[in-house]
């Protein structure tokens, strides 16, 4: 009797101490960064929860200030049409002043809450509508996680449009003057290829603001020559085919890689075009290559990757694992082909004044910013900053011309392929 009064006191503790929702919940772990939760270093403290809804897919970004490990647990959200709960622990984790609730309701999330769950965790609890799937990541500089919710939507696009209007506040708000007056902004129809099914591009110059991007050895900054590119490309692309270009940035700021596709989603955007100039820890690396979305297929790609994308080879990995599903809405495809048309274009411009200049190709990536973009995407690499004489051409006025004019013939030679 004594020994099952004891039996009974013990599984009366253990309850206690391992509280039961974390057993019925279906349970998902991700440890990144092989540190345990347990290791002695500094808490991190989140600062900051967005969203952005787009057609296909909502995307949270919960914004800390180092990484952390998390644990995703899901709660009955098996059955389509059925809500649910999904909720995120951060370890080590403490919730930052000013964070608050958000509301979503964009079909696939109701919102958002997060709270301090116990001294060390904070809770993210995501209230789901029709759910199919959800990716969780880490992203760098600035440390963050990032969770993506797929599903199907069923309501209607004008509640859709509302809920996308509702940007955090603390937003940079992308550069959009050249998509307000559609009307005036129509160049002369006769260079506009005709019935194209492109109308408006996104232009996306990498980096910005604190992130310089790829420095060359006297100091060139990529994040300045790809700006200066892309800003030629935009007067290129309204003069000569008549499109309407959104620039994901015209000045000298800086833009988290999520917002940038988030951007061209948003204003329904038929081609997507990362600007960048190259790096390479071999200093005689130099030429011209296209990159679309897919998984790296060499440890070069990968390293270079990790440089776009602001962070470590090993989050290269993790995002790697979770490609395929995040890639569910790419046009493989049609990037593909606006990859080869864009590189074909750029390297004849180019050869035409240097012809020494190398054709790297058209290679596949996984580059973060071309992740969740419902359009044909791309990422330029337009010469190699880390090589000395590509940098001395880099900063030359005639070169970021040159530059842009390729990628413009390109688009140009992927809207004619079209017809
Ligand atoms: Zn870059």
């Amino acid at each position: 009797m004594n020994r099952y009064f004891h039996i009974l006191i013990c599984l009366l503790i253990a309850s206690l101490l391992f509280p039961l929702p974390t057993l019925a919940a279906k349970k998902k772990k991700a440890v990144f960064s092989g540190q345990s939760s347990n290791s002695i270093r500094p808490s991190a403290t989140l600062n900051e929860m967005k969203h952005w809804s787009n057609p296909d897919y909502t995307r949270i970004s919960l914004e800390l200030d180092r990484d952390v490990t998390w644990e995703t647990h899901e709660l009955g959200r098996g059955n389509i049409g059925k809500p649910g709960r999904v909720y995120i622990d951060l370890n080590r984790t403490r919730l930052g002043k000013g964070v608050r609730d958000i509301t979503i309701g964009d079909g696939l999330l109701k919102g958002a809450r997060v709270g301090q769950y116990r001294n060390d965790v904070v809770r993210v609890v995501l209230d789901t509508e029709n759910i199919k799937d959800i990716k969780v990541f880490p992203l760098s500089e600035p440390a963050r996680l990032i969770i993506d919710v797929r599903g199907e939507r069923r309501t209607e696009i004008s509640r859709l449009e509302e809920s996308i209007s509702i940007m955090p506040e603390k937003l940079v708000v992308p550069v959009l003057e050249d998509q307000l007056p559609v009307v005036e902004k129509k160049a002369k129809p006769s260079k506009r290829p005709a019935i194209s099914k492109i109308r408006r591009v996104v232009v996306d110059p990498g980096h910005g603001g604190h992130d310089p991007g790829a420095v060359g050895p006297s100091g060139l900054q990529e994040k300045d020559v790809v700006l200066a590119i892309g800003l030629k490309l935009r007067a290129l692309l309204k003069e000569e085919l008549g499109l309407d270009v959104v620039m994901t940035r015209s000045t000298d700021v800086f833009i988290p890689l999520e917002e940038r596709t988030a951007i061209a989603n948003k204003v329904n955007a038929d081609l997507f075009l990362s600007v960048h100039a190259n790096a390479a820890p071999n200093r005689s690396a130099s030429g011209i290559e296209t990159y679309y979305l897919n998984l790296a297929k060499t440890e070069k790609v990968a390293q270079l990757a990790a440089k776009e994308n602001g962070t470590s080879l090993e989050k290269v990995s993790v995002l790697q694992a979770i490609l395929f599903d995040l890639m569910a809405n790419y046009k493989l495809n049609d990037s593909a082909h606006l990859a080869d048309e864009v590189q074909k274009s750029l390297h004849k411009k180019v050869r035409a004044r240097y012809s020494d200049v190398k054709n790297l190709g058209v290679k596949q990536g996984p580059f973060y910013v071309l992740v969740g973009a419902t359009m044909p995407s791309i990422l330029v690499e337009t010469a190699f900053l880390s090589n000395a004489q590509e940098e001395s051409r880099l900063k030359e006025t005639s070169y970021q011309e040159m530059a842009a004019e390729g990628i413009l013939e390109g688009v140009r030679s992927y809207i004619v392929s079209l017809k």
